[in-house]
């Protein structure tokens, strides 16, 4: 099936061949910027951003820009409708009847799919809370691919707040997709999800390896002094081609005092980048809080700028195609690898008015919507939603797991 006219919502909605081909234009892209002046002339734009956002609205709009077309722009929930209470439902109709693509940010997980179901042009996840992040994942493969050459058997440290942080959850299936190992360093109580864990293990059979601190990352005594860190031993950072580290999500904390138990954990200073492999890549999706010392920024192996200023270019590509100025050429070869899978949609029979129960989730939120949830294949009696794919245990009268 044809790209132009898709949404892109989740990392999963591009096969791997569909991936590596948009890698390629965006190849051509960044060797020539001018090359595709005039191939979105007279299409329109909009970035409809309700959290803050600096690189991927202003890449995405730039990108734009740089295609020939225009950009209109709703950066701050305040000043939009939705500060009145306009549904997402209402505000991307009415905003898919002035333009031709719409790039979403919202704080509630599961909210670009809804933005996708409402809108009849095509629709990019710009962030979806703590959920996913699928376009950064584009260009933090893009950064892998371009700087060390491959992906299979790539070495990837995930560091940092991965429960909320919703970068390392997209960019976990894209590595896995593409036959990279990881390990998942993450403060205690900030791991990955355990439903990004479990498909991690039933698709791709990668069981990433989990501690709770780099040793090198934590050279600070924690302020509280409650903080016991499990050290990985000294030799850490040399183990990881590439260490991608991410901030505390500050945002999606419950509260002030949970933050501060782990924020300022971690941070690579210059002193544990010296363990680092010489050819090993830091990154990171920034901003940057304090888990990155200043002093490594001018060391080559910091690829966070360059990994940020790969996003115009692979944005460019992603814009293109969904508009239909440029048709992806699949190449044979890489038409074997994943494919998005069918959505499936779960007769709950008996349990037919069951609610997802993640707080976050768009639809405990937006009550107009029908919860619709997928089975679990791994886990008996568990659903997940298919909105923000938390997933639950449906219960049972007597309390036990239902037959
Ligand atoms: N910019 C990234 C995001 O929007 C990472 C971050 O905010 O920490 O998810």
């Amino acid at each position: 099936m044809p790209l132009a006219g898709r949404d892109y919502i989740s990392i999963a909605d591009l096969s791997d061949g569909e991936m590596l081909a948009l890698f390629a234009l965006a190849d051509r892209f960044s060797r020539d910027m001018e090359a595709r002046r005039a191939s979105c002339q007279g299409k329109l734009l909009a970035t409809l951003f309700y959290e803050p956002s600096t690189r991927t609205r202003l890449s995405f709009e730039s990108a734009m820009l740089r295609l020939g077309g225009g950009v209109v722009s709703c950066p701050d929930a305040k000043t939009s409708s939705v500060a009145k209470g306009e549904t997402i439902a209402d505000t991307v109709r009415i905003v898919a009847s002035y333009v031709d693509l719409i790039v979403i940010r919202n704080p509630l997980e599961g909210s670009a799919r809804v933005a996708a179901e409402y809108a009849n042009v095509p629709v990019i996840n710009g962030g979806d809370g703590a959920h996913e992040h699928p376009t950064q994942t584009l260009l933090d493969l893009y950064t892998i691919l371009r700087e060390k050459g491959k992906l299979a058997g790539t070495r990837v440290a995930l560091v940092g707040d991965l429960k909320h942080g919703r970068t390392a959850h997209s960019l976990a299936f894209g590595l896995a997709r593409f036959g990279a190992q990881i390990a998942c360093i993450a403060p205690k109580g900030l791991e990955m999800p355990d439903h990004v864990l479990g498909k991690l293990s039933h698709y791709f059979a990668l069981k990433p390896e989990q501690y709770a601190s780099l040793a090198e990352l934590v050279p600070r005594p924690p302020a509280s002094g409650r903080r016991k860190q499990l050290a990985l031993g000294a030799e850490a950072m040399s183990l990881f081609d590439v260490i991608y580290v991410t901030r505390v999500q500050k945002e999606r904390f419950r509260s002030e005092a949970e933050f501060a138990a782990v924020a300022s954990s971690y941070q690579i200073t210059a002193e544990a980048l010296k363990k680092a492999r010489p050819d090993a890549l830091v990154m990171h999706p920034l901003p940057r809080v304090d888990e990155l010392d200043y002093r490594i920024d001018a060391d080559p192996r910091a690829a966070y700028f360059r990994q940020a200023a790969y996003g115009l270019p692979v944005r460019m590509a992603l814009i293109s195609v969904l508009l239909g100025a440029v048709r992806l050429r699949v190449s044979q070869k890489d038409k074997t690898g994943f494919r998005p899978p069918e959505r499936q949609e779960l007769d709950l029979g008996r349990y037919a008015d069951l609610r997802c129960d993640n707080p976050r989730c768009v639809t405990a939120l937006e009550s107009y919507l029908r919860p619709v949830f997928e089975p679990v294949p791994r886990r008996e009696g568990a659903v997940a939603c298919s909105y923000c794919d938390h997933e639950q245990t449906l219960p049972t009268s007597a309390g036990g797991r239902e037959q």
